[in-house]
C-alpha cells in the first residue's frame, strides 16, 4: 500500500482543491458511461473535457503526478487506479449529486473492507453554505423562503452591510429591478474567446465520437481554465454588472445574454467560486463603479438563490425528485429539440440554446418552466430535457429549479406555481410578440396565444388545489370573471392533443 490519492470529480476543479492537502497524486477520470448517459448538448461535453484536460495540465506543472484516466465507467478506472498505485488513502470533496453522494459512500464501505481508507473533506469551495449549515439553518421552519435565507448569508457572511443592518436601509431592489424590455439599453458584447488547441482537439474529438449529441458545437465561446474564467468575470464586472439590476428580467430575441454574468457554467464546476464572484462586486460597488441595486441583485443571486437551492435540494432527496403535484404526464413536445414551432418566443429561445447551450433565468422561467405547467408537462421528463441542453446543468440545481418553480415539490422551494399569460411576456421582451404568428392579446381562436389560452385553461384545472394557497387568491378571482371558459378549454385540450400527437410521431419515426 501506498499513500494517498486526490480524487477530484470532473465539477471540483477548483483552483484550491481541498483533496490535494497532503496527497502524493491525483485520479482523474472521463468515463465514457457518463459522458454517453444522456444526449447532452455539444458545448457541455466540449466545456467538461476542455476544462478537466486543462485542469490535470495544470496539476502536472505544478509537479503533481496525475493519473488521468479515459475508461468505459468510473468503476474501472477506479479499479485500475488501484491495482497500479496501491493507495492507502482517497480522498474528495463529497460529489454535489446525490446519486453520485451515495455511490461513493458505498464504494467507501467497500474499500475499507480492502484495507482502504476513503476520506470525504469537510471543505468545499463551491458552496457558502455547507449541507449542514443549511439543515441547521432549516430546522424547526414550517416553511422555507429564500428571502430570510438570504438576509441571513448577508449577515453571516457580511456582504453589502453596515453593521447588522443592510447597506442602503433595505435588503432587496428587487422593484427598481424588474424593468421592462422597452428601456432596455444595448449590452456590450461577451468578450470573444478564441479556442486553443487543447479546445480545438476536444471541439473536433466530439464531432467525431458524438455525431447526435443536441445543439451546436461551434462557435464555442466559454472559459475553460481558471484564468479565463478570472477575466470573464472581471468583464462582466466592468461591463455588464452595472446594468445588471435593473434589466434582470428583461429579454430580447437580439442578444440570448444582454447584463448576465454567464458564469453558472464556471461556479458549477470549480473554474470560479461564489466568494470569487461575490467578493468582486463588493469591491466594484465599494470602488463606486456600481449602483447598489445591482451589486445586491447579482449577489443576491450568487450567496442568496445559488445556496437556497443547494441546501433544499439535499435537505429533500431522494424523494424531491418524484414529485409531481398537479398530477402532470405530458411528453416533452418534440419543438423543444427541433424549436420548429409558431410560438416566437419558444422557437427563438430553443433556437438560442442549439446555439449557445445557455439563456438567461427569465427565457427558462418565464417561457420554458412556464410552458411545462401550462401544457401539463410531466415534471421529470421536462427536467431530464432542461438536464440534457444545458451547459450549467447539473442535478442539484436543476431539479429544485425545474421541480421547485413547476410547484411539483407542492411549494418545498417557491410559495406558488409559476404562471404568466402574454401580457407579461410582451411587457418583459423585445423581439418575439411584435413579430409572431399568434396575437398576445388574444385568449380563444386559432390566432390567440397559447400562453393566454393555456393560463386560464391551468387555473380552471387545478382551481381546487390553488385555492389552498393565498397568493393564488387574487388570480383565481379573475377565473371567476370569465365567461369564455368552455371555448378557451376546448382550444387548450386541442393544443395539448397536437403536441402530444407530433411527440409520439417523433419517438415512432425515431424507432
Ligand atoms: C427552470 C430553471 C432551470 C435552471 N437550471 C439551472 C442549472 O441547471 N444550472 C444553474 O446553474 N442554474 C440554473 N438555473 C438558475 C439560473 O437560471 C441560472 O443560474 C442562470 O440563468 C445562469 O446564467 P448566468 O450565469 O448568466 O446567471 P446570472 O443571471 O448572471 O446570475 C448570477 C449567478 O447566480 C446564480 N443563480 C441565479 N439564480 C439561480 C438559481 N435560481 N439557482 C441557482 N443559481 C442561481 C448562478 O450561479 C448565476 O451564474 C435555472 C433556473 C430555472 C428557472
Ligand atoms: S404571442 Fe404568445 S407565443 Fe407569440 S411570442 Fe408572444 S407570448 Fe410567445
Amino acid at each position: 500500500m501506498a499513500g494517498t490519492t486526490a480524487l477530484i470529480f470532473g465539477t471540483q476543479l477548483y483552483a484550491e482543491q481541498p483533496a490535494l492537502q497532503g496527497a502524493d497524486r491525483v485520479l482523474m477520470v472521463e468515463s465514457a458511461a457518463r459522458l454517453r448517459s444522456k444526449a447532452w448538448h455539444a458545448q457541455k461535453l466540449i466545456f467538461i473535457l476542455s476544462a478537466m484536460r486543462h485542469y490535470a495540465e495544470q496539476l502536472r506543472q505544478r509537479g503533481i503526478l496525475v493519473d488521468y484516466r479515459r475508461a468505459p465507467s468510473f468503476e474501472q478506472a477506479l479499479k485500475a487506479h488501484i491495482a497500479e498505485y496501491q493507495p492507502e488513502r482517497i480522498q474528495c470533496v463529497p460529489p454535489h449529486e446525490y446519486a453520485a453522494d451515495q455511490i461513493m459512500r458505498r464504494r467507501a464501505a467497500q474499500l475499507a473492507a480492502r484495507g482502504i481508507t476513503v476520506h470525504f473533506t469537510e471543505d468545499d469551495p463551491a458552496f457558502l453554505c455547507a449541507r449542514h449549515e443549511f439543515a441547521a439553518w432549516a430546522r424547526g421552519k414550517r416553511q422555507l423562503i429564500m428571502e430570510p435565507f438570504y438576509r441571513w448569508q448577508r449577515q453571516r457572511l457580511g456582504y453589502l452591510m453596515d453593521g447588522a443592518q443592510p447597506l442602503g436601509g433595505r435588503w432587496n431592489f428587487d422593484q427598481e429591478n424588474r424593468r421592462g424590455a422597452a428601456t432596455l439599453p444595448t449590452a456590450p458584447p461577451l468578450p470573444s474567446l478564441v479556442p486553443d488547441t487543447l479546445t480545438q482537439r476536444v471541439i473536433e474529438e466530439v464531432r467525431r465520437d458524438f455525431p447526435n449529441a443536441f445543439g451546436e458545437p461551434e462557435p464555442f465561446r466559454y472559459p475553460t481554465t481558471h484564468a479565463q474564467a478570472a477575466e470573464w468575470l472581471e468583464r462582466f464586472i466592468a461591463e455588464r454588472l452595472a446594468n445588471f439590476g435593473a434589466w434582470e428580467d428583461a429579454m430580447s430575441a437580439d442578444d440570448p445574454f444582454l447584463f448576465h454574468s454567464v458564469c453558472a457554467l464556471l461556479l458549477n464546476v470549480g473554474l470560479l467560486t461564489p466568494r470569487q464572484a461575490a467578493d468582486a462586486a463588493q469591491r466594484a460597488f465599494e470602488r463606486g463603479n456600481i449602483p447598489l441595486q445591482s451589486a445586491e441583485g447579482f449577489i443576491r443571486q450568487i450567496i442568496g438563490w445559488r445556496e437556497f437551492v443547494y441546501g433544499i435540494y439535499w435537505l429533500h432527496m431522494p424523494a424531491y425528485a418524484q414529485q409531481n403535484f398537479f398530477a402532470h404526464h405530458n411528453p416533452v413536445p418534440s419543438f423543444f429539440w427541433s424549436g420548429e414551432t409558431p410560438m416566437r418566443c419558444l422557437a427563438q429561445t430553443i433556437s438560442t440554446i442549439r446555439q449557445h447551450a445557455y439563456t438567461h433565468h427569465i427565457p427558462r422561467l418565464m417561457l420554458l418552466v412556464n410552458f411545462g405547467n401550462l401544457a401539463a408537462l410531466d415534471p421529470a421528463a421536462l427536467t431530464d430535457w432542461f438536464m440534457s441542453v444545458y451547459i450549467d446543468a447539473y442535478d442539484w440545481v436543476m431539479q429544485p429549479n425545474v421541480l421547485g418553480f413547476l410547484y411539483a415539490d407542492g411549494g418545498k422551494m417557491a410559495t406558488k406555481p409559476y404562471v404568466a399569460s402574454a401580457a407579461y411576456i410582451k411587457k418583459m421582451s423585445r423581439g418575439y410578440c411584435e413579430r409572431c404568428h399568434y396575437d398576445p392579446n388574444l385568449r380563444v381562436g386559432e390566432r390567440a396565444c397559447p400562453f393566454n389560452t393555456l393560463y386560464w385553461d391551468f387555473l380552471a384545472r387545478h382551481a381546487e388545489k390553488l385555492a389552498k394557497n393565498h397568493r393564488m387568491a387574487l388570480i383565481l378571482k379573475g377565473l371567476a370573471k370569465r365567461n369564455d371558459l368552455p371555448a378557451i378549454q376546448a382550444r387548450a385540450e386541442a393544443l395539448r392533443r397536437t403536441w402530444a400527437l407530433q411527440s409520439a410521431a417523433d419517438r415512432g419515426a425515431e424507432a
